[in-house]
């Protein structure tokens, strides 16, 4: 059962290019470019975290070390390489944080991050396309500004926005604005919400921010009329085995919060966050997830399809997909 659910191909709709750096890469980076990292040692950097702010402390590091168009285009290429190799990942809406890597334009990022992902798509068939996500830790003028780019700067491989971090921090209504200009300009929206603070920031971001998924959404489960929104109204929620595992380590596999999401009917996937940094890829996240909520055959399926329906992608490149992938597993 571990073999298959490896092996089939997947979609993925809540990773990170920053949180998706192989340790090696990012001690490389960080030596090159002269910027300091908690440690040198590759076995050591991607360590278990003492909670979100622990971690968010070591992602920041690892941004700080990507300072030129260069390093971006690699870590694009790698982060596609490894995903496309450990979990038979094909496609992917990959969140990145522009206004963290202050030494470039909005523009030289994009153009690196794509020309990383071109080659990758030439190398290993998996396809990415983009969300710039708001760093909801800096200030609000820095994400007003942050869509402005995207909008002056459209290409057809940036799906839509997101609302990443510490969502402790910054609340959801404070980036009204920012997700007003991207609705208005034909952007796709979505925000962190509930992955360690309030089931209320699924709320705010449905009504407030427009978003029409919700990622992480673990603690919606303590609010029985917001778990019954997302039900009702199908909003799709990503979410991450690894990161629901590493809030609630008190809990045993079969009893996280995506296990009662499965059991709620909500409308989820499984994505795999920040894969390296977690020691985690998307093909461990479904074998994990799967054999904690012992999933058959037809339920791992049942999984690797749920992110086609999720993903931003227009009808017919979904359809398109589908059948591909409906292919690969008829010859599993
Ligand atoms: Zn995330």
């Amino acid at each position: 059962m571990s073999q298959f659910l490896r092996a089939l191909p997947k979609a993925e709709l809540h990773v990170h290019l920053e949180g998706s750096v192989p340790a090696e890469l990012a001690v490389k980076l960080a030596a090159r470019n002269g910027t300091p990292l908690p440690t040198s040692d590759p076995a050591r950097l991607y360590r278990t975290w003492a909670g979100l702010a622990d971690f968010l402390v070591t992602y920041e590091a690892v941004c700080a070390a990507i300072v030129t168009p260069a390093d971006m285009a690699e870590v694009a290429y790698e982060a596609q390489a490894q995903a496309a190799r450990l979990g038979n990942v094909r496609y992917r809406e990959i969140f990145f944080n522009p206004t963290n890597h202050p030494s470039m334009t909005y523009r030289q990022q994009l153009e690196a991050v794509l020309d990383g992902l071109a080659s990758a798509e030439t190398d290993f068939g998996i396809v990415g396309r983009l969300i710039p996500a708001i760093n909801r830790s800096q200030p609000v003028s820095v994400a007003n500004d942050l869509v402005r780019e995207v909008i002056a700067h459209r290409r057809d491989e940036v799906l839509g926005i997101g609302l990443d971090h510490d969502d402790s921090v910054g609340p959801a209504p404070l980036f009204a604005e920012a997700f007003a200009l991207a609705a208005r300009n034909g952007l796709r929206r979505t925000a962190h919400a509930a992955e360690a603070h309030t089931p209320g920031q699924i709320t705010d971001s449905l009504d407030v921010l427009g978003c029409d998924r919700i990622d992480h959404g673990y603690l919606a489960l303590a609010d029985a009329a917001i778990t019954a929104r997302l039900r009702d109204e199908g909003t799709h929620v990503t979410t991450c085995w690894g990161t629901c595992c590493a809030h609630n380590p008190g809990r045993s596999q079969a009893d996280q919060p995506i296990v009662e999401m499965t059991a709620a009917s909500l409308n989820i996937s499984i994505n795999s966050d920040d894969p390296p940094m977690l020691g985690t890829d998307l093909g461990s996240e479904f074998v994990a997830a799967g054999l904690a909520m012992g999933w058959t055959r037809e339920q791992g399926i049942a999984m690797s399809l749920a992110a086609l329906d999720g993903a931003w992608l227009d009808d017919s490149d979904r359809a398109a997909l589908r059948r591909s992938f409906e292919a690969e597993i008829a010859a599993l």
